[in-house]
């Protein structure tokens, strides 16, 4: 196995997914990801989904059904090839990463709260890549506290009426449904909120603005006006929703930790590639013992960064235990450490790392958001630090 590749032999993972990570790869080359047209996030998204769901690989995102009708790949979503994906996908192209992540995060209160007629009706798509999902949680007054939230749903006959904004909306104004999460009942805290699908042309739900972030994706801030759902279409049981959402960020929020990790490959990979052929003062810059020694502490970082996410995803798949810590730790360590890392490569680039668009530039601004979102770096410590009082 080649340096690139040799944590593929750690013990966390069987041969299926060392095969799923190589291919993958290939498959990334091939597609000529690392040179995607994303002029337009929001074809370029379009297009990527499609192409996921093409090569076989949004089948990760949903899981397989009794008799494989749901398309999903494995008959649990599988952490370890969640992971492995998103970092690889990161090392191409974040739009890939981000597209693929999406898939997943935007559909899986279906897969682990919907009915069998709401996973019958959505989850294939999911998988073939003809639907493409949201996760809407947050709130312009609710984020990392997001059991504040103000978004409504009134039961009226056999519908619920929503109203109210969620912000912060990966894929929307892409969306082809959104899965909200909205308040039931006033007065219980995080025990009176419930998840429900709604398909993005209902009537009563509007894209009120596009929100534009320093690395661009779609992304929106929704309305909902007296916006009548099907009671249908709730996720999970009456005032549940909560939980159904802590439950699906706790799937996700691992794979975070990878798309980071990912980032960081990519900015050594940078980084190794610049300094073996920056000349200067009559050697290369790799030369220097400064430089060699910034390259020994990436290495160290990245190697640490893995080895957190890939025991975090193995505790969640295999351990058969919570795994609250063990991915509180991956996703705070990673995303801050992959941060860290990109800077320490840009600095390498000189001028050159700030050009706009050149590849460590971009990363730079690439990570930022992964340590803010599905759990800011304080949310995360207070995590590790509540389950370690527990006893
Ligand atoms: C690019 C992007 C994409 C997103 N996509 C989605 C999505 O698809 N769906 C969705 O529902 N949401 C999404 N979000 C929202 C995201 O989950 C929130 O931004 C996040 O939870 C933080 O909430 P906030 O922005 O309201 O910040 P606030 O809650 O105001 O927090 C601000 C800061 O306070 C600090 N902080 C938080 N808690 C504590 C504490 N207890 N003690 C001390 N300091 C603390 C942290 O540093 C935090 O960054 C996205 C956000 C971004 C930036």
């Amino acid at each position: 196995m080649s340096r690139e590749f040799s944590h593929l032999e750690w013990p966390f993972f069987d041969d299926a997914h060392r095969d799923l990570a190589l291919g993958l790869d290939q498959w990334c080359k091939d597609q000529n990801l690392s040179a995607l047209d994303d002029a337009d996030v929001y074809a370029a998204c379009r297009d990527l989904v499609q192409r996921l769901g093409s090569g076989g690989w949004l089948r990760y995102c949903v899981p397989a059904g009794k008799d494989g009708e749901l398309g999903g790949r494995h008959p649990q979503l599988d952490s370890r090839s969640l992971c492995l994906i998103r970092e690889t996908l990161g090392r191409y192209h974040s739009l890939a990463d981000f597209a693929f992540a999406m898939q997943g995060l935007g559909s899986g209160a279906i897969s682990l709260g919907g009915t069998d007629a709401l996973k019958n009706h959505y989850l294939l798509s999911i998988a073939t890549g003809q639907r493409i999902p949201a996760f809407a949680l947050s709130e312009p007054e609710a984020g990392s506290d997001v059991a504040a939230l103000a978004c409504t749903a009134r039961v009226d006959g056999d519908h619920y009426v929503l109203n109210g904004h969620k912000t912060w909306i990966s894929n929307g104004g892409l969306a082809d449904f959104y899965c909200v999460f909205a308040r039931t009942d006033a007065n219980a805290g995080s025990r009176g909120i419930s998840a429900f699908v709604v398909d993005a042309d209902t009537p009563g739900l509007e894209i009120q603005e596009r929100i534009e972030v320093m690395s661009p994706h779609p992304l929106a801030l929704l309305r909902f006006d007296q916006c009548r759902v099907p009671a249908a279409n709730m996720l999970g049981e009456l005032n549940q929703g909560f939980k159904l959402a802590m439950r699906t960020l706790d799937v996700f929020r691992c794979s975070v930790a990878a798309a980071a990790l990912g980032f960081a490959r990519r900015a050594l990979a940078e980084g190794l590639a610049h300094a073996g052929k920056r000349k200067m003062f009559g050697q290369v810059l790799s030369d220097f013992q400064l430089t060699q020694a910034a390259f020994g502490d990436i290495a160290a970082e990245i190697d640490q960064s893995a080895l957190l996410t890939y025991r975090a995803a193995w505790v969640r798949d295999v351990a058969g235990r919570s795994s609250t810590s063990e991915t509180a730790m991956a996703k705070m360590v990673s995303t801050e450490s992959a941060q860290w890392v990109i800077d320490r490569v840009l600095q390498m680039f000189g001028g050159q790392g700030v050009v706009a668009n050149a590849p460590i530039e971009r990363l730079y601004r690439d990570i930022r958001a992964l340590r803010i979102y599905e759990g800011a770096t304080e949310v995360q410590k207070l995590i590790i630090a509540r389950e370690l009082l527990k006893g």
